[in-house]
Formats: structure tokens, sequence, C-alpha cells
């Protein structure tokens, strides 16, 4: 068996393996990368700690039609922990019981942990954005005027994620109204008086021509939507067109640069890329299901992702 092979639904059936075993399920998940950095980390742990020994981190191609049938399956099969990505952390979150507190205004859950009768779930994708940004940046979420881009599944979890560590206003940007008003009445119960609006981008392009829209001067830029992911994407926002950004926050790590970030270059705004926020929301996870500390294997993710196979998608 290679180190890290596709498996399927038919794999997890037949899974007879007895050691610690972590899975990350999504469709398509060919280009994740998450099995290199656990499996790193798992092996520097090992190193200081036989326990770790028998943990392996594996991918699985799952089907959304067969999503609950594999959580059924990886926990009669023992599995210690699931991540999930595209499209699975926003259909998992309605079956997966009970959430933890700070997953349940996302709407969505990435980390899955094993209990005796079921899966609890987490979501460490705010946590992710919140530690990559300091690092990136030296700045907080807390406090920042935030426009965030987006209406999906990560971007659920970066506004719930702004509103909780208390930004001083968050301004939501989407393609289209549904995706957005679904997302602004799930945030309305942890608003907690923080100003929060939404608008499209042709509402916003509507709403400069007359009133000038208003968007916040030193503003953190944060792109969840997927635009960017193709070479050819036109970026989501002109960032000359707003009044001056602080910093720009890409989700979106491959490709490293996005239209988006050769924009903010061009305009001497500092960028950064998905990349940490990708080891950040990893190491979280891990922490969950091994209890030791998100800081303590971030480096070792890091490192593996920057010497690994290069990154392979977003
Ligand atoms: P979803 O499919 O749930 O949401 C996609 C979002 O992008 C929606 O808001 C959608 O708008 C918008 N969108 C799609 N195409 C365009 C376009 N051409 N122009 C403008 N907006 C567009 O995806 P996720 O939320 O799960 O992921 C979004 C991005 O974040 C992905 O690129 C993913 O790789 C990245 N990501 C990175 C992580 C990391 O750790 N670095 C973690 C999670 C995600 P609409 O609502 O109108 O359809």
């Amino acid at each position: 068996m290679s180190a890290d092979p596709v498996l399927t639904l038919a794999d997890l059936a037949n899974w007879s393996r007895p050691g610690t075993s972590l899975a990350v399920l999504g469709h398509p998940i060919g280009h994740s990368l998450s099995p290199l950095m656990h499996n790193a980390a798992l092996a520097e742990l090992a190193r200081t700690d036989a326990a770790f020994e028998a943990w392996r981190y594996f991918r699985f191609e799952i089907h959304p039609d067969d999503l609950t049938r594999a959580l059924t399956l990886l926990h009669t099969k023992n599995f210690r922990g699931v991540n999930l990505t595209v499209p699975h952390k926003i259909i998992a979150f309605g079956h997966v019981a009970p959430i933890d507190a700070a997953a349940r205004p996302a709407g969505a859950v990435n980390t899955l942990l094993r209990e005796e009768h079921g899966w609890r779930g987490f979501n460490t994708d705010g946590y992710g954005l919140a530690t990559a940004v300091r690092e990136a940046f030296g700045r907080e979420l807390t406090g920042s005027h935030v426009i965030l881009l987006g209406a999906g599944g990560a971007a659920r979890g970066g506004a719930a994620e702004c509103l909780q560590r208390r930004c001083a206003s968050l301004n939501l940007l989407n393609r289209t109204r549904d995706n957005l008003g679904r997302l602004l009445a799930a945030l309305a119960p942890i608003q907690g008086g923080i100003p929060v609006r939404g608008l499209t981008f042709s509402e916003l392009a509507a709403a400069k021509a007359t009133t000038g829209a208003d968007l916040p001067a030193e503003a953190l830029i944060i792109n969840a939507t997927s635009s960017g992911l193709l070479e050819a994407d036109e970026p989501p926002l002109e960032l000359a067109e707003i009044p001056r950004p602080a910093a720009v926050f890409d989700m979106i790590y491959n490709p490293p640069q996005t239209p988006l970030l050769r924009r903010a270059a061009d305009l001497g705004i500092p960028g950064s890329n998905g990349l940490g926020m990708l080891v950040h929301q990893g190491a979280k996870a891990l922490e969950i299901w091994s209890g030791v500390p998100a800081a303590q294997t971030a480096s070792t993710m890091a490192a593996a992702l920057h010497a690994g196979p290069g990154p392979r998608g977003g």
C-alpha cells in the first residue's frame, strides 16, 4: 500500500486495521494534503511517544449520498477521528450530535471525534483562520473591521469566528443572495451588538454608484469564495475601488498566489494565502483527537507541506 492512497467506501466496509485510524472524507478528495501533514505530525509524535506508533491518517473518496453510511462504518470500525472537506461540512452538521458550542453558529463541522454512541462535531476552520491571520499579519480578528467574501462552508466558519472573537464590524459580500441570506440568519443569534451587514457583489456595485457603499477603511479582507482556484478567475472584489484595506487573506492555497493576492501585491497591500489556515485547522483537529496541543504539531505539519509533494488542490 502506498503512503497515501485514495480509499473508497468498499475499503471501509472491509476495514480490519487494528491501530488507531483517522480519516478525511471528501468528494473529490484526490487533492487533499491532510494525510501528508497529519501523518508527518503522527510520525514525529511517535519518535518520543510509542503510543502514537500505530496512529495513521487515511483519505476516502465518499459521495455525499454515501456520507451517512460512511460515518456509521467509520464508527463501527473504531476510527478515532474524522475530518470533513468539500462538500460534507454542511451536510454532516445535520447528522452528528452533539455539536461543540463553538461550531453551532457556523452550521458546519470539519472535525469529528468518536464517542461511544456516535460522533461529536467541531469546527476548527475558524481557529485556523484566526491563528493564520495572526501569524501572517501580526493582527487579531478581535477589533478588526472584516470584509468577508463568500457565504459557503468556509465563510460560515470564518464569519462565526470573527463574531465570537468580537471583530469591530463584519461586512459579508457574496455572489448570490440566497446563501448570503442564510448566513446572515445563522449569524443573527451571535451578533452581540457587532455591526453585521451583507451585500451581493452586484448590490455593492450599485451602492458604490449611489451612496459609496460605506465599506470600512483599513479592513481585513478575507476571501472565502472559490474564485481564484483557476488562473483565469477575476478577483472577486476590485481592491482599488474600495477604501484601502490593511491586509488581504485568501483561504485558497493552490494556486499559492490568486488573482486577488496578485492585485493586493500590485497595490502594496500585505497578503497571505490559506496554507497557514490549513496547517492550524489540522493541528487543532489533531489536538481534539490526541490531546497534544496544536502549537506542538503545527510546525511539523507546515514543514511537511513545504517539503511534500507540493500543493495539489484547494
Ligand atoms: P463552498 O462551495 O461551500 O462555497 C463557495 C463560495 O464561493 C460561495 O460563497 C460561492 O458563492 C462563491 N463562489 C464560487 N464561485 C465564485 C465566483 N466565480 N465568483 C464569486 N464567488 C464565487 O466552498 P467552501 O466554502 O468550502 O470553500 C471556499 C474556498 O475556501 C475554497 O477555495 C477552499 O479551497 C477554501 N478553503 C480553504 C481552507 C484552508 O484551510 N485554507 C479551508 C476551507 C476552505 P455562491 O454562494 O453565490 O454560490
